[in-house]
């Protein structure tokens, strides 16, 4: 990897860089080659944002994380920045962070196309420029695995409308088995004092609605998730963590497991 792109995506990511960027002398091991490749969607257009490829160096499957669809979500794309740090023991990462960078810069949930998580019909071109470049990206790499990163406002079949602390898995293969493993986990995670934000699992994403992850399932048979958080009674950095938590135990059911795991009981 150039040494200057590790430093730029240091810079975009904060303090959670992709790489080690030291250079004192260490024994061979499988991240000495990890590379973290910065590149742009929509180059040189107002919408135009980064994505990352994390490559560990070591043969494997392709996961693909999606953050900031929404832009006021900030537990997805902050999560996602995170994400774009991980060492994988094997295979590689695609993450998109900040997906509707207008809507991120804004703090608000559509971008100058309305709603971009509402462009992405099942069986038909997605309908904008940013939904189609979005999704030629996922195309291209034909992940094993693709995740987005969402929050709502309130809890799942406890609030009207609302479907927070919610995975909601594509119909395909053991997708929504997976959902369930998450979900046993994040729920161990969740202080017993907090029992009213466990993880439920939603219903399959078939394709029934114009979303980014129900096409990839109807369209690719791709196991897919959308991980719904909430604000409701959580402050910003827990939605953060559940999140990446959540993302970490959803990749490692695809073969992409952490270096080095969230410690977290
Ligand atoms: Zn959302």
């Amino acid at each position: 990897m150039a040494l200057a792109s590790v430093t730029a995506i240091g810079a975009a990511v904060g303090e959670h860089g992709g790489a080690n960027a030291d250079t004192a002398p260490r024994s061979p091991s499988p991240s000495e080659a990890m590379t973290v490749d910065r590149q742009r969607l929509l180059p040189g257009t107002p919408q135009e944002t980064a994505y990352f490829e994390i490559d560990s160096g070591t043969d494997g499957p392709t996961g693909f994380v999606l953050g900031g669809v929404h832009g006021d979500e900030v537990n997805g794309y902050r999560a996602a920045e995170d994400i774009v740090g991980w060492e994988l023991e094997r295979g590689s990462l695609v993450v998109v962070p900040w997906a509707n960078k207008i809507a991120v810069e804004r703090n608000t949930r559509h971008g100058p196309d309305g709603d971009l998580n509402r462009k992405f019909p099942a069986d038909a071109e997605p309908e904008t420029d940013l939904a189609r470049a979005i999704w030629e990206l996922l195309r291209e790499y034909d992940p094993a695995v693709v995740l987005d990163l969402h929050r709502s406002r309130g809890i799942y079949r406890t609030h009207n409308k609302w479907v927070g602390q919610t995975i909601f898995p594509t119909a395909v293969d053991s997708a929504p088995a997976d959902a369930e493993s998450a979900i046993a986990y994040i729920n161990g995670v969740i202080p017993r004092t907090m029992w009213f934000h466990r993880f439920t699992k939603g219903g399959r994403l078939d394709g029934a609605n114009p979303m980014v992850v129900h096409k990839a399932g109807a369209d690719l048979d791709t196991p897919g998730f959308i991980v719904e958080l909430t604000d409701f009674l959580v402050d910003l950095d827990t939605q953060i963590r559940w999140t990446k938590l959540i993302a970490e135990q959803l990749l490692a059911r695809y073969g992409l497991e952490r270096r080095s795991p969230e410690i977290d009981t």
